[in-house]
């Protein structure tokens, strides 16, 4: 119902989240920014205008939720996590296409529906994302990034799969700590951000990864109980 709510964040915290949605508002300008430029050099551009228009919509989002985004309770749409999986497909091969990195997508059928906030999880999967594309040191042609939808006991699994250089143990424990980040430039506030709204949605997180072969961050959603 978009009602606020205060969460308990510390001010030093909300202040470093007012700079991570900032940060959020550099992915859908650098995506525009691209397919403006590929536009140049082809007849087809129309073919990008909807990933164009979606782009600013997302900004539309963002910035009517600054500040106030990650303290906005959840509101939830029945969805097939099928018809999720196809957005996300838009999403992440249009910021891959961008970043020159490959995308491939496994996706198990379903009938059934998960509660989502689409606007949230989207942030999740950029969230996810964008760690993938910072963590791939070396910029080259292997640089993979597979969406996987799995169909599990009751509910949904989303995986996001990168052949990165992974994660050591010692990252790993401390992952999802507020705050904890390996990056100069970091904020140490994607992963607990995604926590979060996975939890709010009754779901879990999971992250596993293997050292120089690469990181599976998964989320798993759900189902709501059919209909009677
Ligand atoms: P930030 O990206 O600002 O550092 P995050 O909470 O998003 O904060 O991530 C925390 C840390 O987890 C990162 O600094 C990085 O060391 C590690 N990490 C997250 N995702 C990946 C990934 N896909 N591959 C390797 N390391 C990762
Ligand atoms: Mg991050």
């Amino acid at each position: 119902n978009g009602k606020i709510i205060l969460v308990g964040f510390h001010t030093q915290i909300l202040a470093r989240l007012t700079g991570e949605f900032v940060h959020e508002l550099r992915n859908p300008l650098t995506i525009i920014k691209g397919f403006l430029q590929l536009s140049n050099y082809t007849k087809e551009y129309e073919k990008y205008h909807p990933v164009i228009l979606s782009e600013i919509e997302r900004m539309h989002t963002i910035l009517d939720n600054f500040l106030t985004m990650s303290l906005r309770k959840c509101t939830y749409k029945k969805m097939n996590p099928n018809e999720l999986c196809k957005q996300l497909v838009a999403l992440l091969s249009a910021e891959c296409t961008v970043n020159h990195v490959a995308f491939d997508y496994d996706i198990a059928y379903t009938e059934n529906h998960c509660n989502v906030d689409l606007d949230k999880v989207k942030q999740v999967v950029i969230n996810l994302l964008r760690n993938a594309m910072e963590a791939f040191e070396i910029k080259n042609n292997e640089n993979k990034i597979i969406l996987r939808g799995s169909v599990e006991d009751r509910g949904y699994r989303f995986s996001l799969i990168d052949n990165g250089p992974g994660m050591d143990r010692e990252v790993l424990k401390r992952l999802g700590q507020p705050l904890y980040t390996t990056k100069s430039k970091g904020t140490g506030i994607g992963i607990s951000l995604c926590k979060k709204i996975i939890a709010e949605h009754r779901g879990t997180f999971c992250v596993s990864s293997v050292p120089r072969k690469g990181t599976t961050v998964s989320f798993y959603l759900p189902f709501v109980s059919p209909a009677v």
